[in-house]
């Protein structure tokens, strides 16, 4: 299978992150990405390239221009204003309640610290001075692995980081700062004419995918993830979440309980599954998560490493071509072994596992 991977992540280091109000050792770091290419690499059966540019347009189809300017101007600016900070997080939020019954307001020209605020959606997602550099990698990452798709690849698998599906249209946060998914769907569907479906399996709800998409009957969106009741993104991600307007029917969110076994999950997997083979279209974009994991240190679910095998090879027998994008994943010394085994499900190679990859930074030897 054709890979396609950016050094350029690597600039996107984060060193810790804010979770209700306390500083803790970032969970999305650039170890991440350089654990499942070692692994992909070691295997022999993965063929790594670098993304090719496709520039601001297709981003700008997804996402509100305002958003892109300030994400790629605010490290800047907060060096200019003078803040001696390692990352950017926002202050104030520009939440619902503050102009209930008021006209929208805009956002702010001058603080950073307002302006990140009106953008953002916590203080879970650092800015730091590689960060604009590494997401635009992310989706250039995504919009190749389209292309060898569209190019004949019955599969290809982009390595994006940072992930995306929590980034909405006017909104980054979730670790996430462009949704790499949405922007490879958008650009199926212009290509293609076609309906295009996405299958998110990250443990998470992908607000932003879901929000991007709701109003659109030519994008199928169908997601296995934690009840946001008692999970991040909290506010979005439930059952009865089906789409508005022509995307009336084009959103199914299955949320899954504390503990989700592997059995639990092929039943919800075969849902989902089932709704996506109802739609027309030869594409489905996965967002690849394996915070399901059974160690993983946000996630609650009981998955294994064997059953993500399984997984790939079910999404892979729907007979559609797969542009597989990585979302999230934190047990660091599984993601190797559970992004090739399911890697290697959904090319029909058999399941053998190995023991975790390594560790090496790109770039050294060793
Ligand atoms: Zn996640």
């Amino acid at each position: 299978m054709r890979v396609v991977y950016s050094p350029a992540h690597l600039g996107h280091e984060i060193v810790s992150e804010t979770v209700m109000g306390r500083p803790i050792p970032a969970n999305e770091v650039a170890e991440r990405a350089e654990r499942i290419r070692s692994a992909l690499e070691a295997d022999g059966g993965f063929a790594l390239e670098g993304p090719t540019e496709h520039g601001e347009e297709p981003l700008a189809a997804v996402h509100d221009p305002g958003l892109i300017r300030f994400l790629e101007t605010a490290f800047a600016q907060m060096r200019a204003e003078g803040v001696d900070r390692p990352a950017l997080m926002p202050e104030g939020f520009n939440v619902r309640g503050l102009t209930e019954g008021m006209t929208p307001i805009g956002e702010p020209r001058q603080a950073i610290s307002g302006r990140a605020g009106y953008w953002a959606l916590d203080t879970s997602t650092p800015i730091v001075a590689g960060s604009y550099v590494a997401a635009r990698a992310a989706v250039d990452v995504a919009l190749t692995t389209v292309d060898l798709v569209l190019g004949g690849e019955g599969a290809a698998y982009g390595l994006c980081r940072p992930p995306g599906h929590h980034a909405a249209r006017s909104v980054y946060g979730g670790y996430c700062f462009f949704n790499n998914a949405a922007v490879a769907a958008e650009a199926i569907v212009r290509t293609t004419g076609e309906r295009v479906a996405i299958l998110d399996v990250d443990y998470h709800h992908g607000n932003g995918t879901e929000q991007i998409f709701w109003r659109r009957g030519d994008v199928l969106y169908a997601s296995i993830h934690a009840d946001p009741d008692r999970q991040y993104p909290y506010y979005l991600g439930r059952a009865d979440e089906v789409g508005e307007g022509a995307g009336r029917g084009a959103n199914l969110n299955l949320p899954m309980p504390r503990g989700t076994t592997n059995e639990q999950y092929l039943v919800a997997l075969d849902r989902a599954l089932e709704a996506i083979a109802a739609t027309s279209g030869s594409v489905l974009v996965v967002s690849l998560g394996f915070d399901t994991y059974g160690h993983d240190p946000i996630g609650d679910f009981a998955l294994t490493t064997d059953v993500y095998h399984e997984v790939g090879r079910r999404v892979a027998s729907l007979g559609r071509r797969l542009v597989i994008l990585q979302e999230g994943g934190y047990y660091r010394p599984a993601l190797g072994a559970n992004a090739r085994a399911w890697l290697r499900g959904a090319e029909g190679r058999p399941h053998d596992p190995l023991p975790a990859a390594g560790f090496t930074a790109a770039g050294t030897a060793g």
